[in-house]
């Protein structure tokens, strides 16, 4: 069993923990707050894709994106965000929400438009499966460390699937991709109910490890050879 020690070792929340952190395995999260310690990730291919699609929608236009987006247009792209202090059921913790958003739409009425590029395949990108992370982004922008929030008016994933090789000699392809753009409602409620489990979690005792991540059992396992 790890012992706390007197605080923990951040104090600001990675939007991506609400998505992946609680939906798997609870013990990783409760080690990445304590002493900043984080699983490596397995998935070096994924960052370049997002980047390289983030980069194809700068300037554009959103209801080219998606007929019901509201007009305006991708003004930002990668920039951090901090929220101020998150209050539960009245209460203010500790804890702040920080991270980098993909890209930022600002609407001719003045609100704001957030999306999350996705390289994927997977069902999973329902876009409900994301909700709290994206809300997390949200509140920040609502809800700023420093300066006055912006209302966000839409949510979204755009999402590419790849579907074909393009190319046309030996040494030049590419892959097609097949491109949708995946409302997610505003779920303040649920994001709030999330944080509150992450919180409730990490001021715990050390939690168990899951059976969705098999990384602790193969630790354990190749342990055992030695
Ligand atoms: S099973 Fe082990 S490695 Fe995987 S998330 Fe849990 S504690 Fe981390």
């Amino acid at each position: 069993m790890i012992k706390k020690p007197a605080k923990p070792a951040r104090d600001t929340i990675a939007p991506s923990d609400l998505t992946f952190g609680l939906s798997t395995c609870k013990r990783c999260i409760w080690i990445k707050y304590w002493f900043k310690v984080t699983l490596p990730g397995q998935f070096p291919i994924v960052g370049t894709l997002s980047k390289l699609q983030e980069a194809q929608f700068r300037g554009a236009s959103m209801p080219d994106l998606d007929p019901s987006l509201r007009p305006g247009k991708i003004t930002k792209w990668g920039e951090w965000v901090k929220s101020d202090y998150i209050s539960i059921n009245g209460t203010k913790t500790p804890w702040r929400i920080l991270g980098i958003y993909d890209v930022l739409a600002e609407n001719d009425d003045g609100t704001l438009g957030l999306i999350d590029c996705k390289v994927s395949e997977s069902e999973r990108d329902s876009g409900q499966f994301y909700a709290p992370q994206l809300e997390s982004y949200a509140f920040a922008l609502e809800n700023p460390a420093v300066g006055k929030g912006r209302e966000v008016a839409s949510m979204g994933l755009l999402v590419w699937k790849p579907n074909s090789v393009l190319g046309d000699n030996a040494t030049n392809y590419g892959f097609g991709v097949e491109q949708k753009y995946v409302p997610v409602e505003r779920e303040p409620e649920t994001f709030f109910k999330v944080i509150e489990e992450l919180i409730t979690v990490i001021d715990g005792d050390f939690p168990e490890s899951g059976s969705g991540c098999g990384t602790c059992n193969y630790l354990t396992q190749r342990l055992g050879l030695e």
